[in-house]
């Protein structure tokens, strides 16, 4: 029995827009590469609903004629290529002449467009179905509005996110397809609201201004190379404007807008020693090469291309990245950061040969000395003054309190002593944090310190044994709590006002991610303003915030927003007290002197869990009387 048949149009059509039209952000993207192919210099984008109600494309292209109106809804209907040939040598966004047919089989269209030759056209189109094809005066260009989207596939329209995920697949997408092609003006608009316009001057560092923020775009440089098959050039972020994602790399080429993962590895390389671990640029890597060594036809929507030479492309992106990042850096000269010597490691402190922890004269006597170092290298000055510590008990005025020269010194100017205590970031006091040590129950015997082993773990001991105690993880352990419990009380909490209201920029898209999870943001005591297009001003943040660090925090609590698709407040309030605890905790390689150590074991034996940190590490290991005895066969 024969049961094979060829498909009707309608449901081939349907079945490709399976694969071309996912969400409104690739119906935006099919029409907006077509109005680009047609050399159109001003390109208007108004949404509805996200474009789930409307979409609206308005270009000033070459349009079309009434013939070409009619037929570019059929399927395998192009104007761009003609022959195989061709397909060889693509200059254009589109060539398989599917995108329109699909669109129009899952919405109502409706076309007016003009060549300049003849009157317009007016085209109607329901569900693939052509309803009305008539005169009507237009000028030269194109309108097209795409609305009711899947109507006709509900199956489709229920898979559709939030509004505002939509909105924000759209306003990345256009971001990208602007920042391909400067020459352009591009104004996208949702209910009337515009979201992005820009001038369309040629000038991508404008484009990249008007996505993000003029803060974002200075801190952008320029790279550029070339070889014998590319010519590659952009812009990148210098290391202090970085993001937690890499979604903000857009690789161009030949004026198409592609995903591809190592191309965004080879910027990342370039940067490489520069960036902070986990971060990544804002990039845009523009690349002309000859069309005949890439394939752009490997999937419908044409977000993937196949090149040829694809090692030496990346070799060029992250040479040159590297070169003109170095270029741009007065790269800080490799400072000591460490003014006491790293015990050697075999060697265990103990009460014997234990060297006190140095007073704050020996510190600021070492520091001196580092900071004339550092006073060359602004970077580094910067990095390390977001990360002083609120935390600290001891009171500033001992951080700044001149130092009595040393007979033969050279006077040094104020200014750097301020600096260089802030510097160091060795040299940060145990933080206090529980202050009401007395009123809680311990949760361990007290335990005497005995010595530090390699600057990184405390050894105590009581009649049970001795216990060796991870310094960072416990003092992680005890800002987690303490954290855990202020956040869950940010409403309450006393706010500090701040003379000098921090700004954040974000493009488009991320702001709609952001409005969305405001509440969840004033929970965890981050409370944005918006101001202007792209900015956030933070006034005021809970008074317990870390200060120096308030703004990385702020970001990457933000950021924390940004990359998950849907935000729990209690999981948000988790990883930022996670997050918090992790910041400043003292790190290994650190002395402590004995009241310090004692600080630590006191606050840790009142912490709710004192026996992990937040990531689950073990905090303290316990040696027993009889396992020693044991060891050293004193007992059998
Ligand atoms: P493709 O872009 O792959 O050729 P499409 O289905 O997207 O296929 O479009 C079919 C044809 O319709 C195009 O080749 C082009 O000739 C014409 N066309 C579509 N949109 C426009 C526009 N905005 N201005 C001028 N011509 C257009
Ligand atoms: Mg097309």
């Amino acid at each position: 029995m024969d049961i094979i048949s060829v498909m009707d149009d309608s449901l081939s059509n349907k079945i490709a827009a399976g694969e071309v039209v996912e969400r409104p952000a690739s119906i935006v993207k099919e029409l907006v590469e077509n109005s680009i192919d047609a050399g159109s210099t001003s390109i208007e984008i108004a949404l509805e609903e996200a474009g789930l109600t409307s979409i609206r494309v308005t270009d000033n292209g070459k349009g079309m004629s009434r013939h070409d109106a009619v037929l570019a809804f059929e399927r395998h209907a192009t104007s761009k290529i003609s022959n195989e040939h061709d397909l060889f040598r693509i200059r254009t966004l589109g060539f398989r002449g599917e995108a329109l047919a699909s669109i129009a089989s899952v919405s109502k269209v409706s076309l007016f467009t003009s060549d300049g030759e003849t009157e317009g056209t007016e085209v109607q189109i329901d569900g693939g179905l052509l309803l009305k094809q008539s005169n009507a005066a237009f000028r030269k260009g194109t309108d097209m509005t795409v609305s009711q989207l899947f109507y006709n596939t509900p199956a489709r329209l229920k898979y559709m996110k939030t509004i505002q995920t939509e909105l924000g697949h759209t306003i990345d997408l256009v971001n990208r397809l602007a920042l391909s092609h400067p020459q352009i003006a591009f104004k996208l608009s949702h209910h009337s609201q515009t979201v992005l316009h820009t001038s369309g001057s040629g000038d991508r560092r404008r484009v990249l201004t008007d996505i993000y923020g003029m803060a974002v775009a200075r801190k952008m440089v320029p790279f550029s190379g070339g070889n014998a098959d590319f010519k590659v050039d952009g812009y990148v972020t210098l290391p202090e404007m970085t993001r937690a994602s890499k979604n903000y790399m857009t690789l161009i080429v030949n004026g198409r807008w592609v995903k591809s993962y190592p191309a965004n590895q080879a910027v990342i390389d370039g940067l490489h020693t520069y960036l902070p671990i986990g971060r990544y640029p804002i990039a845009v890597i523009n690349v002309e090469t000859d069309p005949f060594l890439t394939d752009v036809n490997v999937h419908p929507s044409k977000q993937h291309i196949r090149m040829s030479k694809e090692g030496e492309l990346f070799d060029l992106i992250k040479s040159s990245v590297r070169d003109a990042v170095k270029r741009s850096i007065i790269v800080p000269d490799a400072v000591k950061r460490e003014p006491f010597k790293k015990m050697p490691s075999e060697q265990v402190t103990i009460w014997s040969d234990f060297r006190p922890a140095p007073t704050w004269k020996d510190r600021e006597v070492e520091q001196e000395k580092t900071a004339v170092d550092q006073k060359e290298s602004p970077i580094e000055q910067e990095e390390s003054i977001l990360e002083t510590n609120l935390f600290e008990k001891k009171p500033l005025q001992a951080v700044y309190e001149p130092v009595k020269q040393e007979p033969g010194q050279a006077d040094q100017p104020e200014q750097v002593m301020e600096v260089q205590e802030i510097v160091n970031d060795q040299e940060v006091p145990v933080p206090e944090i529980n202050t009401t040590t007395e009123t809680k129950e311990k949760r361990f015997p007290p335990l005497v310190p005995v010595g530090q082993v390699h600057g990184t773990y405390i050894v105590a001991q009581n009649e049970d044994g001795f216990y060796m105690i991870d310094q960072h993880a416990a003092q992680e352990r005890i800002k987690y709590e303490f954290f855990r419990d202020k956040l869950s009380k940010v409403e309450e909490d006393e706010r500090q006002m701040l003379l000098m209201p921090l700004i954040f920029h974000y493009s488009g898209d991320e702001m709609v991610k952001i409005e969305e999870n405001l509440e969840a943001l004033n929970e965890v005591g981050v409370f944005l303003e918006e101001f202007g297009p792209s900015s956030y001003t933070v006034k005021e943040y809970p008074a317990w915030f870390p200060a120096g660090e308030a703004s990385t925090l702020i970001e990457e609590l933000i950021e924390q927003v940004l990359s998950n698709r849907k935000t729990d407040i209690g999981k948000l309030r988790e990883e930022t007290a996670i997050m918090m605890s992790c910041k400043r905790s003292i790190k290994a390689n650190h002395h402590l002197s004995i009241a310090d150590m004692e600080r630590l074991l006191n606050d840790l034996s009142i912490a709710e869990n004192p026996y992990t940190c937040p990531h689950g590490r073990p905090v303290l290991i316990h040696f027993s009387t009889y396992e020693i005895e044991k060891m050293f066969k004193r007992v059998m």
